[in-house]
């Protein structure tokens, strides 16, 4: 049998791989190949953000009522899969890993990303993974860079143009979406999210790639390529 072994990077130490970028960019399989690659936990912070909205929808929780939702943020039970090959996301012991990604959630959960009390304990909850994980994994999200993980071996923001976002969230949908509908979930959404979260320019030290112009294998070698240059090099200039 043929086996691929992980590049060894760092071995033994920390090698925290930071990854942001908006809906569509191609973020959460790229980041997974890329924790595959490098032999690295993997954490979707998105399908936090997105288990909470599901929780509040299902308890009737009001989303415009910050300080519940805030609460909800605090009590809500919840696991989810640390490798890039295991795929659950659990609330309260109920799996919703298929229920978190329906339309209707990436609708209504800009609602609770902007909610600046629940961003907080999402955010403690994600970097005690990350304590969890020995420091040894790759994050993905809007806030990583900046926030999560400003600290990170490595950062990068994944961008892509409008156009290959949208068809590329099309195509993940499976082709059941209107223009308008993918518009809505693609366009709308990065618009509110930026009101809280700057997720479409590097801050300092951040790099960046632009996988417009590029399959999935040349991204991911793209990404491992700024991983290489930040641990050999340090940060962005
Ligand atoms: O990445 P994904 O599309 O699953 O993220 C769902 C939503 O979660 C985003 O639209 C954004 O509102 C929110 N989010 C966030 N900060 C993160 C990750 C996701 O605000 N770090």
């Amino acid at each position: 049998m043929f086996v691929t072994f992980p590049e060894r990077l760092r071995v033994g130490k920390p090698l925290v791989v930071a990854i942001d970028g908006p809906s569509g960019s191609g973020k959460s399989s790229v980041s997974k190949a890329v924790a595959r690659r490098l032999g690295l936990a993997f954490l979707d912070t998105g399908a936090m953000y997105r288990a909470l909205t599901w929780h509040c929808l299902n308890a009737r929780i009001n989303l415009e009522n910050a300080a519940a939702v805030e609460a909800a943020a605090r009590t809500m039970g919840f696991e989810q899969g640390l490798t890039p090959d295991v795929d659950f996301v659990k609330v309260n012991g109920i799996t919703v890993t298929g229920p978190i990604r329906d339309p209707k959630i990436s609708k209504a959960v800009s609602a609770v990303a902007i909610n600046l009390g629940a961003r907080k304990e999402l955010v403690r909850r994600q970097q005690a993974i990350i304590a969890d994980c020995n420091h040894r994994i790759v994050v993905e999200g809007r806030d990583i860079t900046t926030v999560v993980a400003p600290h990170a071996e490595a950062r990068l923001i994944l961008t892509a143009s409008e156009e290959a976002r949208m068809r590329r969230r099309g195509l993940q949908l499976g082709g059941t979406q209107t223009a308008a509908q993918l518009a809505e979930q693609v366009l709308a959404r990065d618009a509110k999210d930026s009101t809280v979260v700057d997720f479409q320019r590097a801050a300092d030290g951040v790099y960046t790639v632009d996988s417009s112009e590029l399959d999935f294998e040349q991204t991911v070698d793209a990404v491992i390529d700024v991983v290489r240059r930040a641990v050999n090099e340090g940060p962005a200039a």
